[in-house]
């Protein structure tokens, strides 16, 4: 970490649990190449709602706190999932030294029907409180751009202020192209009374067909203009690497310069995309 800036603030970075030796491996290396440049506060892992890459995330997350000695965050999501299931999981990465979880509700893949104790990423906030107390340090996810199941903007904000009075620490957004939709959020927040740490998650631009179809999907906005000028290069993949890192790094200054407590690195298992934004940063 080269600045005063860069250390008063929080970055994290997030991975998927790879399938194979091989991924594992790669995403070994990409966390040694972030440790050794970014040492980031934590790294978190995500885990498929339902359960259903319990043991991938798992040992993704053991082996990377032990291989890199950093903090690693495990991804929880509750949907499909009994609370006998999460508490033997939440047992399991306690006895590891897990000191941070990222709190979800998930999403269901569409067709599957899955019994679930849970509704709502509250209920697993206030389940981890009353079972394990403070010895975890829980993150929620926040969405700047509302959630795109929310019944709208008004809910969906007292929603998210009833799960962090259920007892979380801190928040992480969806990615977001718009910085507006950020800082109106931090407003609204504070106006509701909630004074808790919000991290921007920063999503490094590198292939226009896969971002546009990912956003779809979780409804993150890709702004016209920047849809237009991303279509454009068409399979020029260098050009949108380039101009995706020029951009999404001078968004992130923006971020950290008008307050953000710090950035959240969706790294997608690789480092090259978001060490070109990390190394963009003022100095
Ligand atoms: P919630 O907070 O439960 O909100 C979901 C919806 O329900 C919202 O529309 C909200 O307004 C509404 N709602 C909330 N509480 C209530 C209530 N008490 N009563 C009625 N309505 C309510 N998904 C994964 O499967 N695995 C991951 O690892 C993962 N990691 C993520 C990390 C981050 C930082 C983010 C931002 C998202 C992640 N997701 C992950 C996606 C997330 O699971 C989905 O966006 C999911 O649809 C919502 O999860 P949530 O925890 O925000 O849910």
């Amino acid at each position: 970490m080269k600045t005063q800036q860069k250390l008063d603030k929080q970055f994290s970075c997030e991975f998927f649990p790879p399938k194979t030796d091989i991924g594992m491996e790669n995403l070994f290396n990409t966390a040694e190449t972030l440790k050794k440049e970014i040492n980031p506060e934590f790294f978190s892992v995500t885990f498929g709602a339902g359960g259903s890459t319990r043991e991938t995330t798992f040992n993704a997350v053991t082996k990377i706190q032990k291989q890199t000695g950093c903090n690693v965050a495990p991804h929880l999501s509750c949907i499909g999932s009994s609370k006998q299931q999460l508490q033997s999981i939440l047992d399991e990465y306690r006895a590891q030294g897990i000191k941070r979880i990222v709190a979800l509700r998930g999403d269901m893949p569409s067709g599957t029907v899955s019994q679930s104790d849970f509704n709502h990423a509250n209920e697993l906030v206030a389940f981890i409180r009353e079972n394990f107390g403070d010895q975890f340090h829980l993150e929620v996810a926040a969405y700047p751009e509302v959630h795109p199941q929310a019944e709208n903007a008004i809910q969906d904000m007292k929603n998210f202020k009833t799960k962090v009075l259920a007892g979380a620490n801190s928040a992480i957004t969806q990615y977001f192209y718009n910085i507006d939709s950020y800082f109106y959020f931090i407003d609204n927040c504070e106006k509701s009374g909630l004074d808790l740490p919000i991290v921007p998650g920063i999503m490094p631009i590198t292939n226009y067909s896969n971002l546009a179809r990912f956003s779809d999907m979780c409804g993150a906005e890709i702004p016209r203009w920047l849809r237009r000028k991303l279509e454009a290069y068409a399979d020029d993949t260098d050009s949108i690497k380039d101009f995706g890192a020029d951009f999404v790094s001078s968004m992130s200054q923006k971020l950290l310069d008008m307050g953000a407590p710090g950035l959240h690195f969706y790294s997608m298992n690789q480092s090259e995309a978001t060490l070109r934004i990390w190394n963009n940063l003022k100095s």
